[in-house]
């Protein structure tokens, strides 16, 4: 079938109430098996409704430690679950592989570019858009091809790939200059990605690549932390990211605040008017709302967040939540974060509520996000926890937050296989995904 055609699935070719009445049993759709997704999904895996979940992608990522397959610890399959194996579990979960480009809510149907089929259309009693969001390189989208960011597996294989071949190219040139752009590596926002990344990439240079080069040492690599704000993390306490400094600081990261970057090119980074030579510019500065929730045509935040109610619902029609990252939300004046556990709850309590309505129930009580901390580790042996009563840092919380990473693994297999290379790079300092891929897809907004 032709690309350009759109083919309108069987049950929604009549629209609204009536398409609806016609159909065996109410259709939730989905869109996003990331964390709010996949919760959803669950939540409403004992309902009498047909749940169709929509992903461009087959798998979920856990994003958590994409850092860790971008600086070669991990392989990608060892952090990510395909969507599929959800069927095999739950009765009423059809997953369709597909890129959503449109949702009407006057006919309440999505349409979805589906592999080698065209465009698709699928009607829905209940909407779930749970999308999350992209790098965003606040209007300098040419950044986007020198300086990747990180939010996919092809954006983190992109990562290692530019990472190592930094090394190789560095190794292999005789010019002075060029091998110290080639040892030289920036990354631009200082939030945890920023800061793991950084740890992770200089605890690679001393240690694993150690002794593995002949004319240069990787050790003396320069590892440059660059962000526009005054202090490094803004979402811990300061006493937290003052002792995280510290550890970079340790590990020889050089942490430069109050720098905002003018421009990024092949060449390297100018910030704060000081060109920065580096070959390898990784970006973790900013991120917006994924393009689906313009979709909507409702209200967003600045960074394109769909602004939800207390039910998660948009104002425009009923029965259509945002969920999970794409979602802006107000608790007690502050913003809900952008984090799994708050895309897992969100998830869950909207799945729970699509159960009550159908059962004809009333709605309950409105969401109420419970954190339960945040953490953010900073290398081998340090990590930093921060709860409503609690704030730690040091070895014990590395142990900690690296049992509860793994136990938060979608996977039975990916728990195991990542604990044994945990245990091998700790034991060895080796990391067993040193590849260098051919051709990387450039990164950046989609
Ligand atoms: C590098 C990194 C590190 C992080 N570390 C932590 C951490 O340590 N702790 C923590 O709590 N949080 C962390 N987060 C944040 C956390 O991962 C997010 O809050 C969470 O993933 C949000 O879940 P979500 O379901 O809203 O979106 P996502 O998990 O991003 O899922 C969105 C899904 O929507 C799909 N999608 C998007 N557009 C379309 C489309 N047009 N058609 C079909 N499907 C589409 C995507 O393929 C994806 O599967 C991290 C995020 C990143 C990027």
């Amino acid at each position: 079938m032709p690309m350009t055609n759109v083919v309108t699935d069987n049950l929604s070719q009549v629209s609204g109430a009536h398409a609806s009445a016609q159909r065996a049993k109410r259709r939730v759709v989905i869109i996003g098996g990331g964390f709010a997704g996949v919760a959803a999904a669950r939540a409403l895996k004992r309902a009498d409704v047909e749940i169709v979940l929509i992903d461009r992608r087959n798998h979920h990522i856990f994003q958590p430690l994409l850092y860790q397959v971008a600086t070669a610890v991990l392989a990608p399959a060892e952090i990510a679950a395909p969507l599929r194996q959800l069927e095999a579990k739950q009765k009423n979960l059809s997953v369709v592989l597909a890129d959503v480009t449109g949702i009407n809510l006057s006919t309440r149907t999505v349409e979805a570019i589906q592999p080698g089929l065209g465009i698709r259309k699928r009607a829905f009693d209940h909407l779930i858009v749970a999308t999350g969001m992209r790098p965003s390189y606040f209007g300098h989208d040419e950044f986007a091809q020198h300086a990747p960011g990180l939010k996919s597996l092809n954006d983190a294989e992109t990562i290692r790939t530019r990472i190592l071949s930094a090394f190789e190219l560095a190794e292999a040139t005789e010019d002075e200059v060029e091998r110290a752009r080639q040892m030289t590596f920036v990354l631009v926002g200082a939030g945890p990605t920023g800061v793991e990344l950084a740890a992770s990439i200089a605890q690679m240079t001393a240690v694993t690549l150690r002794r593995n080069f002949r004319n240069i040492d990787p050790a003396k690599s320069r590892i440059i932390l660059l962000d526009g704000g005054t202090r490094i993390l803004p979402s811990f306490d300061e006493t937290l990211a003052v002792r995280v400094a510290r550890r970079l600081g340790k590990l020889g990261v050089e942490v430069k605040t109050g720098l905002k970057v003018e421009k990024v090119d092949e060449q390297g980074v100018v910030a704060g008017g000081e060109r920065i030579a580096s070959a390898t510019v990784l970006w973790s500065a900013g991120v917006a709302a994924s393009p689906v929730v313009k979709m909507l045509g409702t209200k967003t935040d600045r960074a394109g967040r769909a602004l939800v109610g207390p039910y998660l619902e948009i104002g425009e029609a009923s029965d259509v939540f945002v969920a999970g990252d794409a979602s802006s939300m107000l608790q007690d004046g502050h913003p809900v974060p952008g984090v799994a556990q708050a895309a897992i709850q969100q998830g869950r309590f909207v799945g729970r509520l699509i159960a009550r309505r159908i059962q004809e129930r009333a709605d309950g009580y409105p969401f109420r996000y419970r954190s339960k901390g945040n953490m953010a580790v900073v290398g081998k042996n340090f990590a930093i926890l921060e709860t409503n009563h609690l704030r730690t840092s040091g070895f014990l919380t590395w142990i900690v937050w690296a049992l509860l990473h793994v136990l938060a693994l979608p996977q039975l297999q990916n728990r195991f296989r990542v604990q044994t290379q945990w245990f091998w790079s700790y034991l060895t300092g080796q990391r067993s995904s040193r590849l260098i891929t051919e051709a990387p897809r450039p990164a950046g907004p989609r």
